[in-house]
């Protein structure tokens, strides 16, 4: 995982291929191929080049592993953790969850997927918790802002809310993008703190702390789709409807 850009990828060197190129399987699996003799100083720039495209190709894809539930690892892109998750099938006994390092033992009735999406969006909301809240407050010291409250939700339909008594609301599924989006995240709710609406003036407050936030956006719609559907199934990927709710 490079965390540099929103999707895994892997370097394949090869002998025979004259031209760098990046393949996408069907399984989503981002790959570049890398003539063996070219230097490998412009990898990242070629990556950063082609970074819409690949993640315009990856939101094509219809199905991934990881949406599937239950999951088998959680990748929690914006803090730089996966979370390998092991099930111990116990038909008689409550589901339960318990985290030991960068492993979550599920154990009970792990087939009742109904539980299994309660009890793994539960933890998902407690990190949120953990390291959403720090980092808004980071984010709002070195914007030169304060928000009267912060909470952490599993929203359908919205990263995040900011309301006019300056109670801003963050997406616990934002711990599946990567950090410079919920950067991106960040910035937009805490600037609805000054400006409760999407006029220039707000857009102009946004690019002072994103000078690229334009394209943030496009990526944060496009990285959206990964979001895992038994987190969030109708998860629809603008930032909100209105900056009050
Ligand atoms: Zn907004």
């Amino acid at each position: 995982m490079n965390t540099e850009f929103p999707f895994d990828w892997q370097l394949r060197l090869s002998k025979r291929a004259k031209h760098p190129r990046i393949t996408i399987s069907s399984q989503g699996l981002v790959e570049l191929v890398w003539p063996h003799r070219m230097s490998k100083r412009h990898i990242n720039v070629m990556l950063n080049e082609h970074k819409l495209w690949v993640v315009k190709q990856l939101g094509s894809i219809d199905v991934q592993p990881s949406i599937i539930c239950p999951p088998k690892a959680l990748h929690l892109m914006a803090i730089h953790q996966t979370y390998d998750v092991i099930y111990q099938q116990n038909e008689k006994d409550r589901l339960h969850l318990q985290e030991k390092e960068q492993t979550l033992v599920l154990s009970g009735d792990t087939q009742n997927m109904q539980a299994l999406r309660h009890v793994l969006n539960t933890w998902v909301k407690k990190k949120g918790k953990l390291h959403l809240l720090p980092w808004l407050l980071d984010v709002a010291q070195d914007m030169g802002v304060s928000f009267a409250q912060a909470n952490i939700r599993l929203q359908k339909t919205r990263w995040g809310s900011c309301s006019n008594q300056g109670h801003i609301s963050l997406n616990a599924a934002l711990l599946f993008m990567p950090d410079d989006l919920v950067r991106h995240v960040l910035i937009h709710e805490l600037t609805h703190l000054k400006h409760h609406n999407h006029s220039a003036a707000f857009w102009s407050a946004v690019e002072k702390f994103e000078p690229d936030y334009k394209k943030n956006r496009i990526l944060l719609k496009e990285y959206g789709k990964k979001v895992p559907a038994w987190l969030t199934s109708a998860l629809t990927h603008d930032l909100h409807k209105s900056p009050k709710g």
